[in-house]
């Protein structure tokens, strides 16, 4: 990876002094966002807030130089904005991905209202991810304010990251390959930043026996249930924890009667990896799977939703920058491994080199407990504009004619 100078130009202590004094500001501003509730399946909820998006994007960046949507058609519509760097756009754009949607269901607001009680903010999609967007947008201020050099940035915008972001994958994938890196502004892990995902595959097991009279014909009949019963036993045994693998059947269903032996069952099952052998090996296990009955059959439908996000060496070297950075800020940058998947993991599956992470101070994604930090908004802000200006691309000395 090149990662222009490594070095930063701009005065660290100063950048966080500035972005320091925007602390009012930039609560109003994730309050602001936090207000327009996003949940991933209300088409026009989203659209209203992506609307809101625009023009406050317009209103703190000015205009991008580029602009470009996606129809995301029954799902949330991607935008990408593209931002030249402080010398022009020579060099290859650093990505920024950042999803606008939530899990939480228009109504949230009312019964948990945006609300700031010393460091905490509360309120539906804080923490994962509002406040992660507003800290990239407020690093980009925080650098022209101080008159610093940063890359040609591509900010990209989607809306259904939550629901495995089946419509912005291809955006997110043709809009990141070939740039020189991708920074996630997801929340982090108790501070940590995350430099590798496991991959996430969604399966479903259908197993088909013979229906037959359970006491008055048992020797015609094939029991699905039974089949379904072995693989499940099979799958699970399929779990590696040394390797980083779990394989989780989370619901099953099958059979109509207790006198009938069962025609048909099914389960559904969620297998994570944390590397891509191991995809190569559950791939081939789920293709072994065979009945214990000649008679019946086993199916397997489903694929992984999001491949592995590996720490290649170019993701180590953006970890080890954002770390040096860190220190002189008064901060120890932490990195961890995660079990759930990002779009971070599209990126990855590239070759780009990628950081995730890099947004909310807090916890509590998903959950009723959710809240981001103001003190870490503001710190994780100075962090991402310390990496920003570090990832520009030197400034080519004027050759005398
Ligand atoms: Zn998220």
């Amino acid at each position: 990876m090149t990662t222009g100078s490594s070095t930063p130009t701009v005065d660290l202590l100063r950048l966080r002094d500035w972005t320091r004094e925007q602390r009012a500001t930039m609560t109003e501003d994730l309050r602001d966002y936090v207000g327009l509730e996003s949940p991933s399946d209300d088409k026009p909820a989203l659209r209203a807030t992506l609307q809101w998006l625009e023009g406050w994007l317009a209103d703190r960046l000015g205009p991008p130089l580029r602009v470009r949507r996606f129809d995301g058609g029954e799902y949330g519509d991607t935008i990408v904005h593209d931002y030249p760097g402080a010398s022009g756009e020579a060099a290859d754009p650093v990505v920024m991905l950042c999803h606008y949607d939530t899990v939480w269901p228009i109504g949230t607001l009312t019964d948990r209202p945006f609300r700031v009680d010393g460091d905490r903010i509360t309120g539906p999609g804080v923490f994962d991810m509002k406040a992660g967007l507003v800290q990239a947008v407020w690093a980009l201020r925080a650098l022209d304010a101080a008159g610093a050099d940063r890359p040609p940035l591509r900010l990209v915008l989607n809306g259904d990251e939550e629901i495995g972001s089946l419509a912005s994958r291809p955006v997110i994938e043709s809009e990141t390959a070939g740039t020189r890196c991708a920074l996630v502004f997801e929340a982090s892990a108790d501070g940590a930043v995350k430099t590798a995902r496991k991959g996430v595959g969604l399966f479903r097991v259908e197993a088909h026996g013979v229906e037959a009279h359970a006491g008055l014909d048992p020797a015609s009949g094939v029991s699905a249930v039974d089949e379904l019963a072995r693989a499940v036993l099979t799958l699970h045994a399929l779990s590696d924890p040394g390797a980083g693998t779990t394989v989780n059947v989370g619901t099953i269903s099958g059979g109509t009667r207790s006198n009938v032996t069962a025609g048909h069952a099914s389960a559904d099952i969620d297998v994570r990896v944390a590397t891509r052998a191991e995809i190569d090996r559950i791939d081939a296990e789920l293709a072994a799977l065979a009945p214990h009955d000649s008679r019946a059959t086993l199916t397997v439908s489903g694929d992984w939703n999001r491949p592995v996000m590996e720490r290649g060496a170019g993701t180590a070297g953006l970890y080890a920058l954002a770390r040096d950075l860190a220190a002189p800020l008064g901060l120890e940058l932490r990195e961890c491994a995660v079990g759930g998947a990002s779009d971070g993991n599209f990126a990855a599956q590239l070759g780009v080199p990628v950081l995730d992470g890099l947004g909310a101070v807090g916890d509590g994604a998903h959950a009723r407990h959710e809240y981001a930090s103001v003190n870490g908004m503001l710190e994780r802000t100075c962090l991402a504009a310390a990496l920003l200006n570090a990832l520009a691309p030197p400034r080519e000395p004027r050759l005398s004619p």
